[in-house]
């Protein structure tokens, strides 16, 4: 039996894919299109996708192959936040055309270990106590396999989804918003053009040499609303907004998506997990979607590797919707209320751009709100009573004298055990006697220098980071065998595998 099947070879089914190998689980990735898709559907990565990427070791890899942008839109509104001020290595979005991101990422997974079976649909699976039996359709014909976890990654209109019973409640599609990548023999003078008036909305971005996307919202009913526009009703579309046609013609991609969005209710059904557009389907507003799939697998790879090798403590997959669904709930709040802003040009609606827009270019800490729930920077995972205040955040980059930062300090997908005393003397004895178990599975242990100013961190003085780089305990008790009894109990809570003496 194997131990993990994933059903789609997206962002999403990639990254979780990767991170589950990082644990030494098996895993194997079914995917039914024989080649990737060569047109991008996404270009926008935001900074927390980029930290997670960091987090790994393999940020770089991704980030030189992109274009810097220093700020954001938010409902493509006029005034722009300024990702120059979130606290993150990468203040800024990254465009970077999603078939290069999944090519990254399976280029990645692959080096790990991971199977990736191109060609191979899903078509069925039933649940027994200990196991799921998945059904295939591949290149050879027919096939069945057990495994003990299947993870539905597989878009919008998951298969996984519906033979799990899993509902998808939302909103039917009211608009639609159109993408075309083409050449322009009079591109615009800026290289980030958009424009929103009574008549729709139109945004103009270089993508690749002689190449530009050309996307927005038809309020003219320019486009229809049946089948794929023509070239001459691309045109007539740009010139009713933007007052010209921009020169454009040959288009190599057109495509649209309607505004509807929808959210699983439930992310997981016994042995069955959804993750990404499978568990979220959103309006393309903001370039959200599959920032928020790859940072679910983020969340759920280290639990259900844990869960398989049979060290999670009770209830930490269930945590996986405990912790991503309310984050699904938000952005799909947020791309809502973009989605409003997009596709409806009334007197009244352009009003309530401009106010927006107003609010962002003169109210900072507006602009800033709207920036930290974009990025996936201001993403929490709530904290219990008497848990300290920093628990569930996501740890910042923690710069610790004498050594890398803490996105460094994660790249093996392991617990990092923070001693900020300076001195050791936080760490509890069984961790600093034996490097390998009794040592609970998968701890880096980090002593250093009390060197962190940032507010909420300055008198910590000691913290465990999960894999996924949120706070799972902190402390700033100054007496060190209280320190030390704090620190061991939450190091016993990372594992149901008890050690000699804990
Ligand atoms: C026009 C447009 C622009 C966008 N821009 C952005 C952006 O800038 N930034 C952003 O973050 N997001 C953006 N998105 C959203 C983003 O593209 C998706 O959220 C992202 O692709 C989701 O990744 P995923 O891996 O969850 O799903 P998908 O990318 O849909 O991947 C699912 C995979 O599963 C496979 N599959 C499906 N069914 C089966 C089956 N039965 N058996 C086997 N395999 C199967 C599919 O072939 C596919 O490869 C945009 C979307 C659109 C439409």
């Amino acid at each position: 039996m194997g131990e993990v099947v994933i059903v789609g070879g997206g962002p999403t089914g990639l990254w979780l894919a990767a991170e589950l190998r990082l644990a030494g689980v098996e895993v194997t990735v079914l995917e039914r299109r024989a080649e990737r898709d060569p047109h991008s559907k996404g270009f926008t990565i935001h900074p927390r996708t980029m930290e997670l990427w960091a987090s790994r070791g393999v940020g770089e890899s991704f980030v030189t192959q992109g274009r810097r942008v220093p700020d954001s839109h938010f409902g493509l509104l006029d005034h722009r936040m300024d990702y120059g001020t979130l606290d993150t290595p990468f203040p800024y979005v990254l465009l970077l055309a999603q078939p290069k991101v999944e090519e990254l990422m399976e280029g990645y997974a692959r080096d790990l270990g991971v199977h990736v079976r191109r060609g191979h649909a899903f078509t069925a699976s039933t649940q027994e106590t200990d196991r799921v039996v998945v059904r295939a359709e591949g290149p050879g014909g027919p096939s069945t396999m057990e495994t003990a976890f299947l993870v539905g990654c597989d878009g919008a209109g998951s298969a996984v989804r519906s033979a799990a019973g899993i509902g998808f409640p939302g909103t039917g599609s009211t608009a639609y918003a159109w993408v075309a990548d083409v050449t322009l023999d009079d591109p615009p003078a800026v290289p980030y053009f958009q424009k929103t008036n009574e008549a729709g909305q139109v945004l103009v971005v270089p993508i690749g040499p002689g190449l530009h996307r050309v996307a927005g919202v038809d309020g003219a009913g320019v486009l229809g609303y049946e089948g794929q526009p023509a070239e001459k009703e691309l045109r007539a579309w740009l010139v009713a907004v933007a007052g010209t046609d921009f020169g454009l013609h040959d288009p190599v991609w057109v495509s649209g998506t309607g505004s509807a969005s929808c959210l699983a209710d439930r992310y997981r059904s016994g042995r069955v997990l959804l993750a990404g557009d499978a568990a979220h389907r959103l309006f393309p507003a903001g370039g959200m979607g599959l920032n928020v799939g790859v940072q679910d697998a983020w969340n759920l790879g280290w639990k259900l590797a844990a869960t398989v090798r049979g060290w999670a403590p009770d209830g930490l997959l269930d945590s996986y919707h405990a912790e991503r669904h309310p984050v699904g709930a938000a952005t799909l709040r947020l791309t809502r209320g973009q989605t409003a802003l997009m596709t409806t040009f009334t007197p009244e609606t352009l009003a309530l751009r401009s106010v927006l827009d107003d609010a962002i270019a003169r109210v900072p800490e507006f602009s800033r709100f709207l920036a930290e729930q974009a990025s996936g920077i201001g993403v929490s995972y709530g904290r219990g009573a008497g848990d300290h205040p920093l628990v569930g955040t996501r740890a910042p980059d923690l710069r610790l004298s004498g050594g890398p930062g803490l996105f460094a300090l994660l790249v093996p997908g392991r617990y990092v055990f923070l001693d900020l005393t300076g001195t050791g003397r936080a760490l509890p004895g069984r961790v600093t006697t034996s490097p390998e178990p009794p040592t609970p599975p998968g701890l880096v242990v980090c002593a250093d220098e009390p060197v962190e100013s940032r507010a909420g961190w300055r008198r910590v003085r000691a913290a465990l980071i999960r894999p996924d780089g949120h706070v799972a305990w902190a402390s700033e008790e100054d007496d060190d065998a209280a320190l030390r009894s704090a620190a061991a109990t939450a190091l016993a809570a990372t594992t149901r595998v008890r050690t000699p003496g804990s």
